[in-house]
């Protein structure tokens, strides 16, 4: 079970929350080649450790979250929020 401290709701559990995708993703500007965009949105590396992913608390604050955790152990490490303007607001 993972549970996530939302910067806003609290300490909750992961079913209240979609997973986003991977946050390390870079997109490319929006008139790159279709190419560039294939890779982006579809190419994926599976790592075995720290990540960073993005989540939505869907059933809660509605807010998109930055986790850092570790995919074997299912440690998390930090959640903030995924907009760096709001994330350093409440730093
Ligand atoms: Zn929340």
């Amino acid at each position: 079970m993972i549970r996530l401290d939302c910067p806003f709701c609290g300490t909750r559990d992961h079913a209240e929350f979609a997973y986003g995708g991977d946050g390390s993703v870079t997109y490319p500007p929006l008139d790159a080649p279709t190419g560039a965009w294939h890779d982006a949105v579809f190419l994926r590396d599976n790592p075995k450790g720290r990540v960073v992913e993005t989540w939505h608390h869907l059933h809660g604050c509605r807010m998109w979250l930055r986790v850092e955790r570790d995919t074997v152990t299912h440690e998390v490490f930090s959640v903030r929020p995924a907009h760096p303007g709001l994330a350093e607001a409440l730093e």
